[in-house]
């Protein structure tokens, strides 16, 4: 057998000390054999505005001062049905004091376990960092959002539980295609193990993760996400997709990183451009960040929402970091550059039979021309990319060419949006 892929066996349980021992390799290898990565390891960035400190026992939630930097890790999960545990203004007092391990969801113990297996003292989860009955607190920090997942220093995404209860470390079902052991006669290896490479997921199966919709840009701005799916491990890094039997891809050598969520990360200028990766190298040039937006939309647009009213607002971290490279305008889910043709959205009628039926909100949330007024699956046209051949003989002609926008603006009543335009306005 030729170049066979270094595997190894599936440990029993996630919260095995192999499994610390891989993860403690993939972090340590990430910050030195990774250019990007280390990079954006320091210096440590501003805390968010409250974060569990774990190293205390119990843990406890902390004010963070102005200015004050550390590494801290954040947790992507399902809320699911049940509430998880929350600060609201009648607990924030005791939560500053201690919040015993014994209240919290069994997500939360084993977020806290794992932040502590790290060396880290720093933890950030939504319900506990954000003063759930407090519509000015949810407002200032649900804009920071983006913000809070990309500056961590890694992500845990407890990417195979529905809700709180189930929490991080699962037990690991009966593979669908278990790995067959084989036993070669000579070269380097006793027993080589033949397993099942990921296809355009993470894992072999989609996770409950991959349905949500806040989830969607937490993993894909977070720097480092440590996945615990149903079957294995996973990491997610700008340079590479690692799981836990052996395969791993390098981002920077062209090949498309398997999708626990597009990435979202710009390469270094240096790094030589792959053309084939419809999620990866995405900001590098205006046309791109465009493409990008229609696979995102078409994505994310699958997932579901506790809230109807969240449609836009879970996905306005990526919309921050995407404005930022284009300076293009933010029009409730559109970009001005590409009104002519994004305004011919239409609902994904194949997927909005299998996933679930597309419906007007209950309350009034987007405007009409907006894909964000409707619930369900929707298709922004994917264009494709315009080619030097097209540069020099003029390709077809877009929509927006066939028009002239005189003018374009939308007036947002307090919501997250609003704190953002007013920031990019400045
Ligand atoms: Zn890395």
């Amino acid at each position: 057998m030729e170049n066979p892929l270094a595997g190894r066996q599936l440990s029993s349980h996630a919260n095995s000390a192999e499994c610390f021992r891989l993860v403690a390799y993939w972090i340590q290898s990430c910050l030195t054999d990774h250019e990007q990565c280390r990079r954006r390891a320091t210096p440590p960035p501003l805390l968010p505005t409250r974060y569990l400190n774990v190293d205390s026992n119990p843990p406890r939630l902390c004010v963070a001062e102005d200015g004050a930097r550390g590494f801290y890790v954040a947790l992507s999960h399902c809320w699911g049905k049940t509430q998880p545990l929350r600060t609201t203004s009648a607990t924030i007092a005791d939560r500053l004091i201690s919040i015993p391990t014994a209240d919290m969801p069994q997500t939360f113990r084993d977020a806290v376990l794992i932040t502590r297996e790290l060396g880290l003292e720093y933890l950030w989860i939504d319900s506990l960092c954000i003063v759930q009955d407090s519509q000015e607190d949810w407002e200032k920090e649900s804009a920071k959002m983006g913000d809070i997942y990309s500056n961590s220093f890694l992500t845990i995404s407890a990417a195979a539980a529905e809700d709180g209860e189930q929490g991080i470390f699962q037990p690991r079902p009966a593979r669908l295609y278990p790995p067959v052991e084989l036993q070669p006669r000579d070269g380097d290896y006793n027993t080589l193990f033949v397993d099942m490479m990921p296809r355009n997921t993470l894992f072999e199966t989609p996770q409950p993760v991959d349905t949500r919709a806040w989830c969607f840009q937490e993993t894909t701005l977070a720097p480092r996400v440590l996945a615990y799916g149903a079957e294995m491990l996973g990491w997610l890094c700008d340079s590479g997709t690692k799981l836990e039997h052996g395969y791993s891809v390098d981002h920077s050598g062209g090949m498309a990183p398997p999708l626990l969520a597009p990435r979202l990360r710009q390469p270094p200028r240096s790094s030589p451009k792959s053309k084939d990766l419809e999620f990866y190298h995405l900001l590098d040039e205006k046309q791109t960040a465009t493409r990008t937006w229609a696979a995102i939309v078409n994505q994310y647009t699958t997932r579901r929402l506790t809230l109807e009213k969240d449609r836009l607002p879970a996905l306005s971290g990526l919309a921050r970091t995407i404005q930022e490279e284009t300076g293009d305008e933010y029009l409730a889910g559109i970009w001005k550059r590409d009104l002519g043709e994004d305004l011919l959205w239409e609902v994904d009628v194949l997927l909005a039979h299998e996933v679930r039926e597309w419906r007007r909100p209950a309350q009034y949330r987007a405007p009409s021309w907006s894909w964000a007024a409707i619930e369900g699956p929707v298709r922004l046209p994917l264009r494709p990319q315009r080619t030097a051949f097209d540069d020099i003989f003029g390709g077809p002609p877009r929509p927006a060419e066939e028009f002239e926008l005189l003018e374009a603006r939308v007036n947002i009543a307090g919501n997250n949006l609003s704190n953002w335009h007013r920031s990019t306005a400045a």
